[in-house]
């Protein structure tokens, strides 16, 4: 649907404001955005969009700021979570973690991979897509997102978006890191508890009790035997299994624990559920012939608008088809701005796409600078030119996916 000459303005036009991108991106750092701390950042991205003249920006319950380009019946979701993990170590970075800092063709800070590219990306992509189309109306409505929050609770969100704000995309854009490749999966995960009940007695008398840590030792024992018995499925791998926290509780350091609790962290890969991960537990508990209980923890969280909300401790795998139409689309617009062939991909790491395509089968992919593993270290970096590649891919996309949607 666009010329080629047009796809050249559009490319050209984000190109001829390629050091108000980095600049932006560099401010986007200088804001930090502990996770449950975006106000600040919330506030300045939404100055942004109406001086990039958005059709319409706003401020949701929840906290997320969106900005809406287009109205057209196509819903198309950009979604980068503006909140960071906190820096503990701020000696061990090369330079300031809150500066911002270019330095040769590259720029350091927290955020710089995690994932701040993304939003500076869209701002101007949006920017070039809303100038170039000034009086003409768009086939599609694309909504850019800066959402809160997903460091503690990946995808709630968009569910929060999704559900309670009842916009729903038909296809959506993640900004986590994909060092210029398409993404389009990733494993699941979840938190589970067990815990086993004893009856204390006096340590002196300790015959007169039932020890609640001796009655979890097998479990344990058989939960670290099924971590290695778990299968690989590829692309995505093997699932894992890890106790990762114990605790008891006795009357005195002198008695016999009448409880004890184990917390767990569960990856899944494809064709692992919520299901089938208690299954799991629930056979080891059987085997062992102890009495126990398996359960999956609540997340109970505040946002920065004061919003409280629970999320369960289950955030299901997902991954989009090869030959979607969507990665299609994701494939031709990288090709076009890489000048190469696109690679495919998926993440090692939990995302948004946990809701959007987890929950609720939405087609979801990625796309964004920076190498996932530089994430949550003091190692943060991008590289500049990637950047600007990014934000060209942003403002082709909507209508390379158009034209796709149009021959399928
Ligand atoms: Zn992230």
């Amino acid at each position: 649907m666009l010329s080629q000459s047009e796809k050249e303005t559009i490319v050209s036009d984000v190109s001829s404001n390629q050091n108000a991108l980095y600049n932006l991106l560099s401010q986007l750092i200088q804001i930090r955005s502990y996770t449950g701390e975006e106000e600040k950042i919330v506030r300045f991205i939404r100055t942004k969009m109406q001086e990039f003249e958005f059709d319409d920006v706003f401020i949701d319950s929840f906290g997320n700021i969106i900005g809406r380009i287009g109205k057209g019946p196509v819903t198309i979701f950009y979604d980068a979570h503006i909140d960071t993990v906190a820096v503990n170590d701020a000696d061990a970075w090369p330079h300031p973690p809150f500066a911002g800092k270019m330095v040769d063709g590259k720029i350091y800070g927290r955020g710089a991979v995690d994932e701040k590219p993304a939003m500076a990306g869209y701002l101007m992509a949006g920017k070039a897509i809303r100038s170039y189309f000034k009086d003409r109306e768009l086939p599609f409505s694309l909504f850019i997102i800066g959402s809160a929050m997903e460091e503690d609770v990946d995808g709630y969100p968009l569910f929060h978006i999704i559900e309670n704000e009842k916009i729903r995309p038909d296809f959506v854009i993640l900004g986590e890191p994909t060092n210029l490749s398409i993404y389009r999966g990733q494993r699941g995960r979840m938190e589970l508890e067990i815990a086993t009940k004893g009856k204390s007695a006096h340590g002196a008398h300790n015959e007169k009790g039932i020890n609640a840590v001796y009655r979890m030792t097998p479990i344990i024992s058989e939960i670290e035997k099924l971590d290695r018995r778990l299968p690989v499925r590829d692309p995505l791998g093997k699932g894992s299994i890890t106790v990762s926290h114990i605790m008891s509780q006795s009357p005195s350091l002198c008695s016999v624990p009448d409880f004890c609790k184990i917390h767990i962290d569960r990856r899944l890969t494809l064709g692992e559920t919520r299901e089938s991960a208690m299954d799991e537990l629930n056979t080891i508990i059987r085997s062992c012939g102890v009495d126990a209980e398996v359960s999956i923890p609540t997340y109970h969280g505040k946002s920065w608008t004061g919003q409280q909300f629970d999320q369960e401790a289950f955030f299901p795998t997902w991954m989009l088809e090869h030959d979607h139409p969507l990665t299609i689309a994701g494939l031709n617009t990288a090709g076009l701005v890489l000048n190469e062939a696109a690679q495919l991909g998926t993440w090692k790491f939990s995302t948004n796409g946990v809701a959007t395509a987890g929950r609720f089968k939405i087609p979801t992919i990625g796309f964004a600078p920076g190498r996932e593993e530089l994430a949550h270290s003091s190692k943060e970096e991008l590289v500049l030119a990637d950047l600007l590649k990014a934000a060209h891919f942003y403002a082709l996309f909507p209508f390379e996916l158009m034209s796709i949607l149009r021959k399928a």
